[in-house]
């Protein structure tokens, strides 16, 4: 029985370009190393080169192509100064994947440090606070129910509603409107989704509980594979003000260096240095 339930459930995350699905396939082995037992699927859309499917289907189990939704929202985005995250829209695609009864969504700029299986007894819509606004829930990391008819409630939402930050977060916390204060279990721990901001806003607390964090999220515009990696030290330089953990990005970047850049196309001509 458990077996069963198992290949009936997936983690899922998305790539609508090549420097993003590095953040997948670190995600990925992370995953493997702390030996889930669910099935791995990465979504990903046209910009996505053939070389680099190929590495991702060394990992996850399945590839699903989609296409990019925009919000067309260009506004909103543009006050935000974050005008690619309108392709994060396409993230409802995961809702379409009803060959699963249930699924994880994490965002390409997570990482996961200890075993979140223990996620797919909670119910749609799970999710963990935003550390920026409390009261509306982080999107990089979600527990969520495959279905076309939500998929449709969703776009038609977006269409006539739309999203107050431009993004996926602002239309999924107006689509999910009472998980502020209608279930506590559908509040995960902040521990399965740490933003990068908390290891400078809350360092106690950070210290505290850090032995307790299961995934942490690589949130704003520099990602970890923006950082600058010493290939002699095999150590990370963080840039300056961006909040990241030195610790954690030298778990992503351990796992990229043994598990990901040494079957990387040499062709390939990556927006990331090392
Ligand atoms: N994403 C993508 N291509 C992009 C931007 C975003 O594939 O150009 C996907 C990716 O999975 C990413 C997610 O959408 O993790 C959300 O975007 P991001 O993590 O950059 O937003 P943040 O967490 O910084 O708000
Ligand atoms: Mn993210």
């Amino acid at each position: 029985m458990g077996e069963n339930r198992e290949s009936q459930e997936a983690f899922v995350t998305l790539a609508t370009n090549d420097t993003y699905a590095l953040g997948c396939l670190v995600l990925a082995h992370s995953l493997r190393r702390v030996g889930t037992t669910r099935k791995l699927v990465v979504m990903v859309s046209v910009g996505v080169s053939d070389s680099v499917r190929g590495q991702l289907g060394s990992v996850f189990d399945q590839i699903v192509p989609v296409n990019v939704l925009d919000s067309s929202d260009t506004c909103n985005l543009a006050l935000l100064g974050r005008p690619d995250l309108s392709v994060t829209f396409t993230k409802f695609h995961c809702w379409r994947l009803t060959q699963f009864k249930k699924c994880v969504f994490m965002d390409a700029d997570t990482l996961v440090i200890r075993n979140i299986d223990d996620l797919f007894d909670r119910e749609e819509l799970s999710a963990a606070p935003d550390a920026g606004w409390p009261d509306c829930f982080n999107s990089g990391v979600f527990v969520f129910e495959p279905s076309e008819d939500t998929y449709k409630k969703l776009l038609d939402y977006a269409v006539t509603a739309g999203s107050f930050d431009g993004g996926d977060q602002g239309l999924l916390n107006l689509f999910f409107k009472n998980w502020a204060t209608e279930d506590i279990k559908k509040h995960l721990p902040f521990t399965y989704n740490v933003v990068s901001q908390a290891f400078y806003s809350y360092l106690p607390a950070f210290k505290q509980f850090y032995d307790n964090i299961k995934v942490v999220h690589f949130i704003g515009a520099v990602k970890p594979w923006h950082h600058s990696f010493n290939v002699t030290t095999r150590t990370v330089t963080p840039l300056p003000s961006t909040g990241h953990s030195q610790e954690f990005l030298q778990v992503w970047w351990d796992i990229f260096m043994e598990s990901v850049q040494p079957y990387l196309d040499p062709q390939l001509t990556l927006s990331f240095q090392t």
